[in-house]
């Protein structure tokens, strides 16, 4: 699930539809025998992977995009010559399945991954004009130009690393690129190739997304869900991760659910069913939204009364209440439980006759209004390193002795009822971290922004306050007006 890639910020992407070619890998080295030696063929199937991608009904991909992009945004299938299966082509590599070289070749994990994407494009390059989807002709495909999502046979290791008979070998879903210069780990081939006078997946500029054909969930293999690959797809157009990589403190508060690149990829529309986790996904967080222009927000630079409309209608809007630091302000969204967000749900501890401990997932019954607290300084500065999210330790390897310091996260839900007196999510032995059971803002409620702290500082309402702004008497207070439903009226009160 990491980004191998690092860029600055979430950055603002064409709203238009992008070329995606769905590239299934099978292996099949020649003199193979068995599935010891490395084979390992696709067994979903082109028809499957069109429809999981590009279909117009359900909880697809092309859907999940477009909802959350006002229909102005969707993967759409590339331009594959010769198939009655568009933007999806198999081809079967003469070489062993990737999981089974790292054994022959210990260490050089990149490497091998890399050599097997290079291969894959070399393969399906007769079957497609890249050079076509070239459109700036700088000679580089990049990743608002055209992007590979390559399907492995085999399992993902995601899921866990079990293996059955069937499904052998496994990988690491990821999004990242192939170098440029030299052959990674010195594996030769593993290297962006250049096919049809163009390069691709060379980094810096474009990017291969790769999942493994099963994941397991609940128990059992299943195709993989499309969450991960909207997550890892995610990526490949610029969001960042959202979640704890190191989870070094419990209750660091992040966006969990409540953004495709936190949790949000395990959504579920029948959250009790642990087989269907990653079907439904979630929105991304409001603020990468925008960045990548996903949606436009609706400023709010008055005190006074507005309207937060279904995130996941014709109507949707963001709303953006600034504050004294134009760096720092909350957006409100408005989360219906319908379209994808019909896949949210709560997790609740429970402990059975004999004391076992265990996890139920409810879905919401109603959802509300989640307000989120954003501070650009904070997400621009951290964004190029690992713990975007801020789970805040310092890393000697990759980063300056300057950012060992911890600090909040540039994103956060503010859940109501969800944070203890340090600013850390609630543990209260039932709920589990980050799956609140109750978080939305609804009529009656009331939000004071002077009740939220922040986990790294302590401050009140904002992280860091201008010159003549006072921490003690500042505040933003929400009141809100009517039931929930797909437009909600607020009333915005700010102290300052
Ligand atoms: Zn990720």
């Amino acid at each position: 699930m990491a980004n191998l890639r690092t860029s600055v910020t979430t950055k603002k992407l064409e709203m238009k539809p992008v070329p995606l070619l769905v590239l299934l890998l099978s292996f099949k080295p020649e003199g193979a025998k068995t599935k010891e030696d490395g084979i390992q063929m696709i067994t979903t199937g082109k028809e499957y992977w069109y429809n999981a991608c590009f279909g117009d009904e359900g909880y697809t991909l092309k859907n999940f995009y477009k909802e959350m992009s006002g229909g102005k945004f969707y993967f759409e299938p590339a331009k594959v010559i010769g198939t009655d299966t568009p933007g999806v082509l198999e081809v079967v590599l003469d070489i062993p399945h990737p999981d089974r070289m790292n054994r022959e070749m210990p260490g050089k994990n990149h490497g091998v991954a890399f050599y097997c994407i290079a291969e894959a494009l070399k393969k399906a390059d007769p079957y497609i004009d890249f050079a076509y989807y070239d459109n700036d002709e700088g000679g580089y495909l990049s990743s608002d130009e055209f992007n590979v999502l390559l399907i492995h046979a085999g399992y993902d290791i995601s899921g866990g690393k079990d293996f059955t008979d069937k499904l052998r070998w496994g990988v690491f879903a990821n999004c990242g690129s192939l170098p440029e210069d030299e052959n990674q780990d010195g594996i030769k081939g593993a290297i962006a190739p250049e096919l049809d006078g163009v390069k691709l997946c060379a980094k810096g500029i474009g990017c291969y997304t790769l999942v493994g054909e099963y994941r397991q969930m609940g128990g059992e293999f299943i195709p993989h869900p499309i969450g991960t690959i909207a997550h890892e797809l995610g990526h490949s157009i610029g969001f960042h991760d959202v979640y704890d990589y190191d989870k070094e403190v419990v209750g660091w508060p992040l966006p969990y659910m409540f953004s495709l690149m936190g949790h949000g990829n395990y959504g579920n529309a029948n959250a009790e069913n642990d087989v269907l986790k990653g079907s439904v996904p979630q929105h991304l967080d409001p603020f990468q939204k925008i960045r990548s222009g996903f949606a436009v927000p609706e400023e709010v630079n008055e005190n006074g009364e507005y309207t937060v409309r279904s995130l996941s209608g014709v109507d949707a809007n963001i709303l953006k209440i600034n504050t004294p630091d134009p760096k720092e302000y909350f957006l409100l969204e408005n989360r219906q439980m319908e379209g994808f967000s019909k896949g949210l749900y709560r997790r609740r501890c429970t402990v059975d006759e004999n004391g076992e401990p265990s996890d139920v997932c409810e879905n919401y019954e109603q959802g509300g209004i989640i307000i989120w607290h954003i501070d650009e300084d904070i997400f621009d500065r951290y964004s190029v390193i690992k713990r975007t999210n801020g789970s805040g330790f310092f890393n000697p390897d990759t980063e300056e002795e300057d950012d060992a310091a911890r600090h909040d996260p540039g994103i956060v839900a503010l859940f109501k009822n969800g944070f203890d007196e340090n600013g850390l999510l609630k543990n209260d032995g039932k709920f589990v971290l980050g799956y609140p059971e109750d978080p939305f803002f609804r009529g009656g409620d009331v939000f004071n922004s002077n009740e939220y702290i922040s986990a790294a500082t302590h401050t009140r309402s904002l992280n860091s306050f201008p010159e003549g702004v006072s921490p003690d008497t500042y505040n933003l207070k929400i009141e809100f007006l009517e039931d929930n439903g797909e437009e909600m009226k607020i009333r915005v009160t700010q102290t300052k």
